[in-house]
């Protein structure tokens, strides 16, 4: 089918990836049937602040929403929740939703997201055994965040640390237990994640890295968790950021193309010409790493992936694709990242951890190919624009401080 045929179009999965599509394709002028599937109630919203002001009480849910509810119908967009998706035809173009409704389609954009890994653990059920994802998540954490009690993160990835710092703020007691022999081991390099982790410990928080929990205590309540070596900690709360699981069920039940999410080409269609994936629970290749297939977790992702799949069926000019970007909020200290760090041989300094104001760059030989800004808007900036356009700065001129990065950005080739 061409895109000019394609008259309907499904969305399964309401979060910030199959929200955008929905938006982007009304905004590129597709005039066709547009139904978005969501297994939450909530229209489509903003994750990170969940681990961040959302938790804290500082942003309503209101808030969060990337738009408001009632644009849907106002733009003729079927947003049915909280439904789940339990098959898809593709022999006939046809979605099963529960209750057995079939929904045709011409086109389908999986934007399935991905799941907490749940504790692989005895007591894991547990009252006060949080996962850590969904807004409804962050509301059933946040009537326990109360000062004085004691709160187990178990994972030190982002989820991990968020949570921690926005635990600490509210004067809770907390230790993190992370397998790891550091914190955002998958996510960053030592030097950085060593920063994290003396800030983290300046701010109370302890950690137990190395740490292998065992058991989650209790009756009916979590009281503590056992570790491996013999170690027990009590807890009131116990939260656990071990990472995700893309969510790929519907496309292996299919017989889609499935590697650690998702498989698809750059133009983000699966192995079936007819349907798309994006998001979390999507792997593509990336054009500024060799194309190299990565699956990548983030908001850019999200909205990357609708750009290009709205791009695709309105017939719009494809946007040039942005360097991967993320970012984190711990403390009043901002992380911003640009590019993908895995593979990198040099870490460079510009500034130093002391000031918790620096930016760690990372080379591939002579190759740019990551920056880690922390308090350094511009550094960050102008990495990013680096990255993209393929240009690099020596390792020896970046790190002098007395060169602005916007006349270092200027010169680079
Ligand atoms: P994550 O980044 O994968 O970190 C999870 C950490 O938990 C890893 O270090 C993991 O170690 C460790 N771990 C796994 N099993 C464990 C166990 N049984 N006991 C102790 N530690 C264990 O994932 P996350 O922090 O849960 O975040 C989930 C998702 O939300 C990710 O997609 C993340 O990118 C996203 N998120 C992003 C942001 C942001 O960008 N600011 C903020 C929040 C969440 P191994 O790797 O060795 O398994």
């Amino acid at each position: 089918m061409t895109t000019g045929e394609i008259k309907r179009i499904i969305i399964i999965g309401a979060g910030q990836a199959g929200g955008e599509t929905a938006q982007r394709l009304r905004q590129g002028g597709f005039a066709g049937d547009i139904t978005l599937i969501g297994e939450e109630p909530a229209a489509p919203y903003q994750r990170p602040p969940l681990s961040k002001a959302y938790l804290k009480g500082e942003l309503p849910m209101e808030r969060l929403l990337l738009r408001p509810p009632s644009v849907y119908a106002e733009e003729h967009v079927t947003f049915v929740s909280p439904v789940k998706a339990v098959w898809i035809d593709r022999a006939s173009r046809k979605v099963r939703v529960e209750g057995g409704r079939e929904l045709p389609y011409d086109a389908l954009v999986l934007a399935t997201g991905a799941r907490p890994r749940k504790l692989p653990l005895v007591g894991a059920d547990l009252e006060g055994v949080h996962l850590f994802r969904t807004a409804a998540d962050a509301d059933a954490v946040r009537p326990s965040l109360v000062a004085g009690k004691k709160l187990i993160v178990i994972g030190a990835g982002y989820i991990g640390l968020e949570v921690a710092a926005v635990a600490r703020q509210l004067g809770l007691e907390v230790t993190i237990v992370e397998t790891a022999v550091r914190p955002l081991a998958r996510v960053t390099s030592p030097e950085v994640a060593g920063f994290f982790l003396d800030e983290h410990t300046r701010q109370g928080v302890r950690f137990v890295l190395g740490g292998q929990p065992a058991l989650i205590k209790g009756k009916d309540r979590v009281t503590g968790v056992a570790l491996a070596d013999g170690g027990d900690l009590p807890a009131d709360i116990v939260i656990a950021g071990i990472g995700v699981t893309p969510e790929t069920t519907l496309a292996q039940h299919c017989g889609l193309s499935v590697d650690n999410g998702v498989v698809t080409d750059a133009a983000c269609r699966t192995s079936d010409p007819n349907i798309f994936a994006i998001g979390d629970c999507a792997a593509r290749p990336m054009a500024h790493y060799d194309n190299r297939v990565c699956r990548l977790e983030s908001v850019h992702n999200a909205v990357e992936g609708a750009k290009i799949v709205a791009a695709i069926i309105t017939g719009a000019k494809p946007h040039a694709v942005e360097a991967p970007w993320f970012w984190s909020d711990q403390y009043d200290l901002k992380l911003q990242i640009a590019g993908l760090f895995q593979g990198y041989d040099h870490v460079v300094f510009r500034g130093v951890m002391a000031d918790r104001s620096f930016a760690a760059f990372y080379y591939k030989g002579d190759r740019l190919i990551a920056v880690d800004a922390v308090n350094r808007p511009g550094e960050y900036l102008g990495a990013k624009m680096l990255i993209q356009t393929g240009r690099t700065i020596a390792q020896d001129v970046i790190a002098d401080e007395s060169k602005p990065m916007k006349e270092l950005v200027a010169a680079a080739r």
